[in-house]
């Protein structure tokens, strides 16, 4: 089963797509250009606070040295030289003055050679001598020493007047330094001691233990610690020192950059080291950042929006297109050719460049032209088939489909109107017997004949049909009674009365003729044309060139011939059958000279029933080849018989059905029975119809001459009635013609009659042929027979049929 999904047209998708792809480029984009700003930002940061920073502290050691070095000078009492005294002096007096404008925090000046020191300001117990000799510097330079504050001392030399060298030493408190610093920046400041060993006594230090690291001096305490130890939690002292760190301070919610710088001295005498953890407050330019993204995406935004528009624009008419050429396209199956081509083409607009559209577009108006014309083969070849379908060819009658249709349609008329109409079934009577002597084709000439007549014997407004073979049917609409009908089938036989020329010769053909009339008889299509059947067969039984009208006692006859049929397949199984004889008179001495079993059927209840009665439902069921081997059979019994009362000379006719003659274990059978019976084929006849031997005349001449070469005599029965010419009975090996005996009938009364008799007597004897003439019921009859040199006679006038034993008894 497919699945119906919803309809979402391209249109949509594509702009669903390019949005994914906006969102997730925009948002790539403002992620870098943040993380990229950001760290740009704290790069630069980074780089000016270092640069600035040391700049500072290198200025501050400058003019560290510069005071130390105008001290020195200010020591001085003549050009040259200074003068101990009056530097001491001259200290002694300003000292106060100098360390409250300079900031100044002690002040010493160191001998050498006595390794004394005199002090101005706070004392200190700094090696004076092993800083010296630390410092490769000869000239002025300064150092930052630490103990529990951090100092930065300039040491400057001093040459005086008698030859002395000392050196001079001024320190300046780094955490004033910071903090000034600090506060010239706009910075917060902190001065880090790095340290294995924290020491937790001292009151002053705060510490962070994280980092290992001591605080000895900061800026706006209260503010900065809480920002430094939420650094020290999130962050590793090696990376702030790196790199730098910014981080959110939630309390006040600013963005503080952090950044540790060692300092770094040309002296280092302590194991410890000293870092600057200065924290730049960047939530101005964090802001600045977050606007510029906001701007950016807001610039995105409206581009993303015009993108949409533009995409919509360029897809709407390629989509309403596609739309339209879906809603067309399935209109080529209802050929609607014209209309979708010209749709198709009003909506073509003029276009610079061609897409898949027009191409799509073209190749539809394509389609739908090749549709166009492959339709209309089709249908010109539907009509052809269907013609074919439903018209006969060889006549151009409506064939059996179309009579069905036709009857359908009728029917249904009846039902709506009350209207009365007539079927009619046409059999033409020996028809085959024309198609297997004259050929296929004469055959078909005479049923184009026999089309035209019934054409012409009827209204343009019925329906003349031919169903196969030589079955033709009629149905009359409007049929106001039963006389009305009679006229139509009147004019019908009226056509036959005419002969057919049919190969230069004329041909009397009739027809038989059975009608029925709905609804009288019936509202189906198979019980009409049954009943129209029956009719016709009723036709032919009552000796054909006629018609019948179906009656409800045709319908019980019909029901009791199916009842024989079954009681019959029992007979043959229960071998309900006897053979009756009629004797054979040789007319020139008035002897017999053989007899002819004919069959009869003892039943049970109705008696003995002659062959007329069943010999054509057992031709057509088959059951004629069993009962053929009971009948020859019977024939062996009775040819003991026969013998036994010394009438051995007396030949015992057979006769032999079409099927059974055409069984190829005729000969076989015949012969297995004889053995059996130790009888000679001498003294049997078999007789044959002349209709029997129109099928396959070679294959059936062939059969004959075996039959013949082992012995048997052969007969054609019934001659006369059938449309053998002399040149076909030459080809068959033959010895007898037996005539037949509707020509008797009327002898001596009717001329004709007594011609073909006559005729048909001389044939014979040209032909080195016996003749029997059966049917002779008359002393005239039998001299007639004399007369004209028949050999044999067979009739009422000797014996009606009758049991052997009978016969016996009455000769
Ligand atoms: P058939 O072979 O031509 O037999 C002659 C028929 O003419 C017999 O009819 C016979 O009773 C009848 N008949 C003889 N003389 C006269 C007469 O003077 N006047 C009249 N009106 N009729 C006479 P039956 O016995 O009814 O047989 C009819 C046909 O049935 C036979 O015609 C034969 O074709 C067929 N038939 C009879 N017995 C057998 C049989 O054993 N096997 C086969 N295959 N067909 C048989
Ligand atoms: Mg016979
Ligand atoms: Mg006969």
């Amino acid at each position: 089963m497919i699945k119906k999904n919803i309809f979402l047209s391209l249109k949509w998708k594509t702009l669903v797509v390019i949005c994914v792809i906006f969102t997730c480029a925009v948002a790539s984009i403002g992620h870098t250009i943040y993380t990229e700003g950001t760290r740009l930002f704290e790069e630069q940061l980074a780089e000016s606070i270092r640069n600035n920073s040391s700049a500072l502290l290198d200025q501050h050691r400058r003019s560290l040295i510069e005071i130390g070095t105008s001290v020195s000078l200010a020591g001085r009492n003549t050009e040259a030289n200074i003068s101990e005294e009056s530097l001491r002096h001259y200290l002694d007096n300003n000292w106060d003055l100098m360390e409250l404008e300079w900031g100044l925090e002690s002040l010493f000046i160191y001998d050498i050679a006595t390794q004394s020191t005199l002090t101005w300001g706070r004392e200190s117990d700094i090696d004076f001598d092993k800083m010296l000799k630390r410092d490769v510097t000869k000239g002025p330079s300064t150092t930052t020493l630490c103990t529990e504050f951090c100092t930065i001392y300039a040491k400057i030399p001093l040459y005086f007047m008698n030859g002395k060298k000392k050196y001079l030493f001024i320190g300046t408190g780094l955490v004033d330094f910071i903090i000034n610093f600090a506060q010239k920046n706009h910075l917060k400041a902190a001065l880090l001691r790095k340290s294995s060993q924290i020491n937790h006594t001292s009151s002053s230090f705060e510490s962070l233990p994280h980092w290992h690291v001591q605080i000895a001096g900061m800026t706006e305490k209260e503010a900065y610690f809480p920002i430094i130890e939420q650094l020290a939690n999130v962050s590793t002292f090696e990376t702030v020192k790196q790199n730098g760190k910014t981080i959110h301070h939630t309390p006040d919610d600013q963005y503080y950059y952090l950044y540790a710088i060692p300092l770094l001295d040309n002296v280092n005498h302590s194991k410890n080291s000293e870092f600057i953890l200065l924290a730049n407050n960047i939530s101005h330019e964090k802001a600045r950042i977050y606007d510029t993204m906001a701007y950016s995406g807001l610039i995105t935004l409206i581009g993303l929006i015009c993108a949409i528009f533009i995409v919509f624009y360029v897809l709407n008419s390629p989509m309403k297109r596609l739309q339209q050429q879906a809603k067309l396209l399935p209109l080529l199956a209802k050929k609607q050719f014209e209309y979708v081509r010209t749709s198709i083409r009003h909506h073509q607009r003029f276009q610079y460049t061609r897409n898949e559209l027009d191409v799509l577009e073209d190749t539809a108006i394509k389609l739908s032209s090749e549709l166009e014309v492959l339709y209309d083969e089709i249908e010109q070849r539907t009509g052809e088939l269907e013609k074919m379908a439903l018209f006969d060819v060889l006549t151009g009658l409506a064939n059996r489909r179309m009579f069905i249709e036709q009857l359908k349609g009728l029917i249904e008329n009846a039902r709506k109107h009350r209207e009365r109409f007539a079927i009619v079934f046409i059999d033409l009577d020996n028809f085959k017997r024309i198609n297997d002597t004259l050929g296929h084709d004469i055959g078909d000439e005479l049923l184009i004949e026999v089309s035209k007549r019934l054409k012409s014997a009827v209204r343009d407004t019925d329906t003349v049909a031919r169903l196969g073979g030589d079955e033709f049917t009629l149905l009359l609409p409007q049929i106001k009674s039963l006389d009305h009908a009679k006229v139509a089938l009147d004019k019908v036989l009226e056509k036959f009365q005419i002969p057919v020329i049919l190969n230069k010769n004329d041909y009397k053909i009739t027809p038989s003729i059975g009608a029925a009339i709905g609804p009288d008889n019936g509202m189906e299509t198979d019980e009409l044309m049954r009943c129209a059947d029956v009719a016709m067969y009723k036709s032919k039984k009552n000796g054909k060139n006629c018609y019948c009208f179906f009656t409800n006692e045709m319908n019980s006859a019909l029901q009791e011939e199916v009842k024989l049929e079954a009681e019959l397949l029992d007979a043959v199984n229960n071998k309900e059958f006897r053979l009756f004889y009629q004797p054979i008179i040789e007319l020139k001495t008035g002897k017999i000279a053989g007899f002819e079993g004919l069959i009869r059927w003892n039943h049970a209840e109705k008696g003995l029933i002659g062959p007329g009665q069943f010999i054509n439902t057992l031709e057509t069921n088959g059951q004629i080849i069993p009962l053929g081997e009971q009948i020859i059979e019977l024939a062996c019994l009775d040819r003991h018989y026969l013998n036994s009362l010394g009438m051995s000379d007396a030949w015992i006719s057979i006769n032999i059905s079409a099927k059974q003659f055409n069984d190829p274990l005729l000969v076989d059978k015949f012969q297995t029975l004889l053995k059996k019976y130790k009888l000679k084929p001498t003294s049997f006849q078999i007789e044959i119809t002349e209709q029997t031997l129109i099928s396959d005349i070679d294959k059936q001449a062939k059969q004959l001459n075996i039959l013949q070469k082992l012995g048997f005599k052969i007969a054609i029965d019934d001659f006369g009635t059938g449309y053998s010419s002399l040149a076909y009975l030459k080809k068959l090996p033959l010895d007898t013609l037996k005539i037949d005996q509707s020509f008797l009938k009327e002898i001596p009364n009717n001329r004709n009659d007594i011609e073909i008799v006559s005729a048909i007597t001389a044939m014979a004897k040209n032909l080195s042929l016996t003749v029997t003439a059966e049917g002779v019921e008359t002393q005239q009859q039998e001299a007639f027979l004399k007369e004209i040199g028949c050999d044999f006679s067979q009739g009422f006038l000797y014996s009606k049929p009758q049991p052997l034993e009978l016969i016996n008894q009455s000769l």
